[in-house]
């Protein structure tokens, strides 16, 4: 090993399995599943963003952990078998444009919070955009190409 160097995550070169463990105290002993192409996708956006850290906000959850903060019950956040999903912030970069480098990457299902983004590699069905804004969210259908088109017409610009 060279101790010069950042040591590697234990899922991938920048992500360790404890930043996806469901936060609940139930989970703390859980094995925490993470999708290999989640993660992939994870690390080409870091890339993408200029090679700035990922902040996970939310990976793995429990079905009960999911339901006490107001999940959807068939969250991507539930490992089945993997967790498909993780909430993301990195600091600097708006949700908007840390969602329009995951739209760049492709394959990715994209929420755009107030403070994070929502990122999933779930088929799209039936939306792969969502915006969360005032407590409503707004969806477009998977015929909607665009996010930042679909972003203008939520925010009205
Ligand atoms: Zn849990
Ligand atoms: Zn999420």
């Amino acid at each position: 090993m060279d101790g010069n160097k950042k040591s590697l995550g234990d899922l991938s070169t920048n992500f360790w399995k404890s930043e996806f463990r469901c936060p609940c105290k139930k989970c703390r002993r859980k094995k925490v599943r993470v999708s290999q192409l989640l993660i992939f996708k994870l690390e080409m956006l870091r890339i993408e963003l200029g090679n700035k850290p990922i902040i996970i906000n939310s990976g793995n959850r429990c079905p009960e952990y999911n339901a006490s903060i107001g999940g959807y019950p068939n969250s991507a956040h539930i490992p089945n078998p993997d967790g498909e999903a993780a909430d993301v912030k990195v600091k600097g970069i708006k949700p908007i444009d840390i969602g329009l480098a995951a739209e760049k990457i492709g394959g990715l299902r994209i929420g755009i919070g107030k403070t994070y983004v929502h990122l999933d590699v779930r088929k799209p069905s039936p939306s792969r955009f969502w915006i969360y804004e005032n407590n409503i969210i707004y969806s477009a259908k998977i015929e909607n190409e665009s996010l930042l088109k679909f972003y203008q017409i939520i925010k009205g610009k």
